[in-house]
């Protein structure tokens, strides 16, 4: 008796841990008691299932084991049929109506959910995003489905998403208020996320058009696509425009151009091409790669989705590397890219990492290329503003050198190089416009007596007055230079040899009475002779006329000086 007695007890030990065990392989997921009061439930535990054919019927289904998980989860992509099994119960003594949102559905294929009583479906609804005809279960991209539970009831939801690629699947449970709530505020975010995108490509849109600099170019496309892809992939879109399912999984391609112009963008700012063949060589290749797989997705766009993955593990190390190597040797810009880049990659990691279903569900990790696209974007937008100040202060330098290498730095007046240039540029104008066209030299008289009594110094500023009163009379079309020593010459368009004589006339007469001061004590008064002479409109030879002028100038000279002479052919 007493060993029958043991072995039975042996028996229904057995059979308790065999039933202690099958409820724990089989464990459906806890029952979620609500009532009345109920608000929401964002974080739960549920089960799910992967079908790997793909088309198991529910009645199948129900029998399977689920495995406990959390309301959200990521599976990667080889969990195309994923079921979710979420046990309710209405603990209160009233009906109860309740709204479950899937905020994913978007990015489905389809969606069917399945309310089953006591083993069997009382309400099956399907969500094909293909169909028109179905969309009244969606709000802005979020499947929403009421359920009614009445007083007492248990009922097990059995929702089954059909993902294109990635399995990444969503639960949450609102009472009608709240379910309107989160509704109307659930793409802040991203909507934030897409303004500050847009702001920057305009931005740069309109600083290529000043500067016509292909870099804003490339960086506004990279961010063209990246602004685009994250409207797409974060539902923005959906959430606009109701685009929905097969149409949208092409538009993907945006994460291919994405990178092919963050590279071109690299090749241009570190200038590789030209000065790091090595490197250039890399990111050349790697923008190969990207844009047959681009061209790949044309044609099959799943495919080459599932190839993004992987191919963005590539990009991204040979993008570092060349980053890290422009940093190792010196590149100017070398950090700020390093850390707008690396800011980028690390999140982009976790995305993939996310999206591959080998980490869980959190804000940043599903939210990943977006947020990596913005800090990336803001860093590489100081790369721009200090390419910017680059090129300003490079015009500015070329500015100044060309200043200093046009003018006198005595007199600020045109040196005799510039004068050429500037004269010959007059004469190859209309002649019909400029010309009459009158030349003038001027020489100041005795200026060896000056510098020999009163000392090179004041010779200088006897020069510096002569200057200021010809910038003082002439015109401003008219071309003043300093031709030499203590010479001067003036080109005026529009004016006969007998206007360009009033005008030598009164410059000379000025001059006359005009002095410069040695000491308290003393001023030195000075004169100077004009020799002036016409431009000939047909042959317009500047040399001739410089030639005839100086005859004139000879003449005054020797006829007593402080005068002007004009050159008669
Ligand atoms: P003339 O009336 O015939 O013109 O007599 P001049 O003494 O002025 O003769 P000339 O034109 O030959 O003299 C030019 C002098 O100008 C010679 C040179 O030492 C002086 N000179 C040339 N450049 C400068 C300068 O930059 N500063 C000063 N102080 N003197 C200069
Ligand atoms: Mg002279
Ligand atoms: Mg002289």
């Amino acid at each position: 008796m007493t060993g029958t007695g043991s072995r039975s007890s042996i028996v229904v030990l057995i059979m308790l841990l065999c039933g202690l065990l099958s409820s724990i392989v089989n464990a459906a997921p806890p029952t979620l008691q609500v009532n009345h009061d109920f608000k929401k439930l964002e974080q739960f535990q549920m089960g799910y299932f992967v079908d790997p054919s793909g088309n198991m019927p529910i009645s199948q289904v129900q029998n399977q084991h689920f495995e406990a998980s959390s309301n959200s989860i990521t599976l990667g992509s080889n969990a195309k049929t994923t079921w979710a099994k979420i046990v309710l119960q209405n603990t209160g003594d009233s009906p109860i109506t309740l709204y479950l949102h899937n905020p994913y559905a978007y990015y489905n294929h389809a969606i069917e959910l399945n309310e089953v009583v006591n083993g069997q479906v009382t309400r099956k609804r399907l969500l094909d995003m293909d169909n028109k005809d179905t969309y009244k279960w969606m709000y802005q991209g979020t499947a929403v489905f009421d359920i009614t539970l009445p007083r007492q009831q248990v009922k097990t939801l059995y929702l089954k998403n059909v993902s294109y690629i990635y399995q990444v699947f969503s639960v949450e449970l609102y009472s009608q208020d709240l379910s309107k709530r989160v509704l109307i505020n659930q793409y802040n975010d991203i909507t934030l996320i897409v303004g500050m995108v847009l702001a920057l490509i305009i931005y740069n849109f309109f600083l290529f058009l000043s500067s016509r600099l292909k870099e804003h170019l490339f960086y506004a496309c990279y961010l063209v696509s990246g602004g685009f892809w994250i409207a797409l992939s974060y539902g923005l879109f959906a959430s606009f425009f109701d685009v929905f399912g097969s149409i949208t999984l092409k538009w993907n391609i945006a994460l291919g151009t994405m990178p092919i112009c963050l590279l071109i963008f690299m090749i241009n700012i570190f200038e590789t091409r030209t000065k790091y063949p090595t490197e250039h060589k890399a990111l050349l290749t790697t923008i190969a790669i990207l844009a047959t797989n681009s061209i790949y997705g044309l044609f099959d766009i799943i495919s080459a989705l599932e190839y993004a993955s992987s191919l963005a593990f590539i990009v991204m190390s040979i993008s570092l590397c060349v980053t890290i190597s422009m940093f190792l040797r010196r590149h100017p810009l070398a950090l700020l890219f390093l850390i707008g880049h690396g800011f980028f990659v690390t999140f982009s990691v976790l995305a993939v990492l996310f999206y591959q279903g080998r980490i869980g569900f959190n804000y940043i990790n599903s939210h990943g290329v977006g947020i990596g696209i913005l800090l990336e974007s803001l860093v590489l937008s100081l790369i721009i503003a200090n390419r910017i100040r680059t090129l300003e202060k490079l015009e500015a330098t070329q500015a100044e050198l060309q200043l200093l290498a046009s003018t006198d730095p005595l007199t600020q007046l045109l040196n005799r190089r510039s004068f050429d240039l500037e004269a010959s540029a007059l004469l190859n104008q209309d002649k019909q416009i400029r010309f009459p066209l009158s030349l003038a030299i001027l020489d100041i008289d005795f200026f060896k007596n000056i510098n020999d009594t009163y000392g090179h110094s004041l010779g200088d500023q006897v020069i510096v007055r002569v200057a200021d009163v010809l910038r003082a009379q002439c015109r401003l079309q008219d071309i003043v230079a300093r031709y030499g020593g203590e010479e001067f010459v003036i080109l005026m368009p529009n004016t006969t040899r007998e206007k360009a004589h009033v005008l030598a006339e009164r410059i000379r007469t000025t001059l006359a009475h005009t002095s410069v001061q040695v000491d308290q004590n003393q001023l030195v008064n000075f004169t100077l002779s004009v020799g002036i002479s016409e431009v000939d409109a047909k042959t317009a030879d500047l040399q001739a006329a410089i030639n005839q002028a100086d005859k004139a100038l000879y003449k005054a000279k020797n006829s007593g000086r402080n005068q002007s002479q004009l050159h008669i052919s």
